[in-house]
């Protein structure tokens, strides 16, 4: 990959917003008894989308592993709004938000319909804010260059949330807990951003250097872990307060929101594992989480399994 590949990547654009009713609940989704997990994936690279690496081998795999679900929503770090808005057309466009990639890249269609319905069924669902119902985003590069490896056949709707950048971290965290419910009516939430993602410090002479990180992001790579695996949200929503290594991880929070709205949604039945836990070019890691529910969990294969590591959730 190229230097030039990171810089033109458009971190954000805000899309012309219609605010919709959102009062209308039509309850599309029925409860089913099994708790869909929550995945945070570490999106990196727009080319992921279409390199057959490591990363997308595993999302691939993951979307193989778990129950095929009715509907995805994704928190997109590439979504960043004035108020808080949903995707509901009916054919979202994909969006190619980066520049300097290969034509290739630009090629790419995925064209998983939206869910008008559920747009509105999820707006209703959320009380702690007004969410507008969106007809001008689409799926952006952090949503697509992932569900089109778990879900090839884009015959699943696919919506996404955005994010609120004028608003603190519990905003945000707060706000996904609102969206539980979805976990028993077949949705799968995913968060795609990044948790370490420093682009200004990217050691571009590294990029083939496996799981290569500076000693802030070792440090801060480690610190994550402990932290979600000992369920310290508290400590994650204040990550100001987590010292240097931190602030270097996260210069602006925009690829590191999604984590928290997929921490949100962990309960005490669940338990969390890590997938794509690699460092790259310094500056940045791909270490995605999976919450998953003991009771209803899918069967893992075992090679898959022991490629990653999984803990219970202690509280
Ligand atoms: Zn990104």
């Amino acid at each position: 990959m190229q230097r030039k590949h990171f810089i033109k990547i458009i971190a954000g654009t805000t899309g012309m917003i219609t605010l919709g009713s959102f009062n209308k609940i039509t309850n599309l989704l029925e409860e089913q008894d099994e708790t869909m997990p929550v995945l945070f994936i570490g999106h990196g690279s727009p080319m992921n989308g279409i390199e057959d690496n490591e990363f997308s081998q595993r999302w691939v795999a993951m979307g193989k592993e778990i129950s095929v679900p009715k509907a995805v929503l994704c928190i997109s770090a590439h979504w960043l709004t004035s108020g808080t808005h949903i995707t509901a057309m009916e054919n979202p466009k994909t969006i190619h938000d980066f520049g300097g990639f290969p034509q290739e890249l630009f090629n790419v269609q995925y064209p998983a319909p939206g869910n008008p319905e559920l747009a509105s069924e999820i707006a209703g669902i959320v009380k702690k804010v007004g969410v507008g119902l969106d007809h001008e985003w689409g799926l952006d590069h952090g949503t697509w260059s992932v569900i089109k490896n778990m879900y090839p056949l884009a015959n699943i709707p696919v919506l996404q949330l955005s994010i609120d950048y004028n608003q603190p971290m519990q905003y945000h965290y707060d706000l996904a807990r609102e969206l539980a419910s979805l976990r028993k009516k077949g949705v799968l939430i995913i968060g795609s951003g990044n948790m370490i993602h420093n682009l200004r410090m990217v050691a571009w002479d590294k990029m083939e250097v496996p799981n290569y990180g500076y000693d802030w992001a070792i440090e801060m790579h480690a610190n994550f872990k402990k932290l979600i695996t000992d369920k310290n949200h508290a400590a994650l929503i204040d990550y100001t307060k987590l010292g240097q290594a931190a602030m270097l991880s996260i210069p602006t929070p925009d690829h590191y929101i999604p984590l928290l709205y997929s921490l949100a949604l962990q309960t005490d039945k669940d338990e969390v594992s890590f997938f794509n836990d690699k460092l790259v070019a310094g500056s940045l890691n791909m270490t995605s989480v999976k919450i998953s529910n003991r009771a209803t969990q899918s069967y893992v294969k075992p090679t898959d399994k022991a490629k990653d590591s999984t803990v219970s959730d202690s509280i």
